[in-house]
């Protein structure tokens, strides 16, 4: 854990197995703060039924099925030849196929992707079908990248990792760094590779070639639908509220389309350059031309809405006074300060878009501040759901509707959080969404895990 972060205390049994989490993946910050998070949760469980740590399932889960790291030779436009690294942890199949995204950012390690697949583990056992957990990703940085030199990297990617995925086996999606077009070339190389048109082995594929509609804003769209049923919970809605977003990738344009469709102001959104602050509410057209379209800079947002929009550098999106605070941008973004201002400032809900924004610390002061708080596994589960319903209609070669599609992501939304709630009563936390989140998903996969034999 990192110096300075209050660590709350596990029972000595788990802490054994904490500390051998540790011992064994030295140097992996991310993938212990994720596995601490959990094991903060299980004590309540072990208490109850002893028979988790008697059949070493926790030991079992925190070793990850398979892990493969591979060479990614590829040559830029300039004839330069670049090496990066490959990634896959399948970390476990017991619920369905392994299933999770690919990052590419300079900052993947092996700890980063596996505290990634770790997260996954929960996250698809929460949703209620039937997929396993993985990640994957590579250290490559596609920020300034020509769409030439994605394509030859993408294509180096898949002519290894081709061999470790199938629609029954292991089927990755994306997440950072990876959307539509890097998709596109990775399902064209897999496809040119084995000669077979398997459209279930990738997910968040285009609408033409065996994508499902809503897949593009499930993330974004699933987060809001999740902080709509914490809202009603407390007999509350979105209406006139103030909204801040963090990031302007993927996530974070569906979370704004959804907060502004259910009558919420979004006041702010960033990116790593800094953040605008627009009084009026984010111009949604105008972001996604220059996100999506331009793959420009949250600069040229600023520039252009000149008379209303303030861009900040070197400032904290959470010093933005708000009701409710959207993290949809990277791991670890939102620290004990951005906790202790939102508090200050009147913030009542904190629901994670990205994975694992919250550092432990903020967690705790949100904790007790009285903000309600959602973890990304339980609150952004909506991408890799929806990735799922994709899977069920590449699998009988159907196609949906946007509208069923979109209810039956925000049945699933709704579902997780009531699950999350019901979980935290019945083990005496209740309104912990930490808590409801990791035992619900945690016993789900475990009980699988226990039936299939040690394996
Ligand atoms: N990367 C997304 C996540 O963190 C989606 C994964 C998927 O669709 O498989 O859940």
């Amino acid at each position: 854990m990192c110096a300075g972060v209050i660590v709350p205390e596990l029972v000595p049994e788990l802490q054994e197995l904490f500390d051998e989490v540790v011992d064994r993946n030295r140097g992996e910050a991310e993938f212990h703060q994720a596995a601490h998070e959990v094991f903060e949760s299980l004590g309540r469980v072990v208490a109850k039924h002893p028979h988790y740590l008697d059949t070493e399932v926790i030991r079992r889960l925190c070793e990850p099925e398979r892990q493969i790291i591979f060479r990614v030779p590829w040559t830029d436009d300039a004839g330069q030849v670049h090496i990066n690294r490959g990634f896959r942890v399948e970390f476990n199949s017991a619920l369905g196929p392994f299933k999770g995204g690919l990052r590419f950012h300079p900052s993947v390690y092996l700890g980063i992707v596996k505290f990634l697949g770790f997260e996954q583990i929960f996250k698809n056992a929460l949703t209620g079908l039937p997929i396993g957990g993985a990640k994957g990703g590579s250290d490559f940085d596609p920020k300034g990248r020509s769409d030439g030199e994605v394509m030859r990297f993408c294509q180096s990617f898949m002519t290894e990792l081709y061999r470790h995925i199938g629609e029954y086996t292991d089927v990755p999606a994306g997440d950072i760094g990876v959307g539509g077009r890097e998709i596109g070339y990775l399902f064209g190389q897999y496809k040119r590779i084995t000669n077979r048109y398997e459209s279930g082995v990738l997910t968040g594929k285009g609408l033409h070639w065996g994508g499902s509609r809503v897949r593009t804003e499930a993330t974004g769209y699933g987060v809001v639908f999740f902080v709509r049923e914490m809202l009603a919970a407390r007999g509350e809605s979105f209406e006139g509220r103030r909204v801040v977003v963090s990031g302007s990738g993927n996530v974070a344009v569906y979370a704004i389309e959804k907060v502004q469709e259910l009558g919420g102001i979004v006041v702010a959104c960033s990116d790593s350059s800094g953040y605008v602050f627009d009084e009026a509410g984010i111009d949604l057209t105008l972001l996604k031309e220059i996100k999506e379209e331009r793959r420009g800079r949250i600069a040229d947002y600023a520039a252009a809405r000149a008379g209303t929009a303030t861009l900040v550098t070197g400032g904290r999106i959470w010093d933005v006074p708000a009701d409710i605070a959207l993290p949809c941008a990277t791991q670890n973004e939102l620290e004990a300060q951005d906790a202790r201002r939102l508090i200050a400032n009147g913030c009542q809900i904190v629901a994670e878009g990205a994975n694992m924004p919250t550092t432990p610390e903020a967690i705790k002061l949100l904790n007790a501040g009285g903000v309600a708080f959602a973890p990304g596994k339980a609150a952004n589960a909506g991408g890799v759901a929806t990735s799922a319903l994709e899977m069920q209609q590449n699998a009988s070669r159907d196609s949906w509707s946007f509208e069923h599609t979109e209810q039956r992501l925000a049945d699933i939304m709704r579902d997780i959080h009531d699950r999350c709630l019901h979980t935290a009563d019945e083990y005496g936390v209740p309104g912990d969404y930490v808590a409801g989140a990791n035992i619900a998903g945690f016993t789900h996969v475990a009980d699988a895990m226990l039936a299939l034999g040690v394996i």
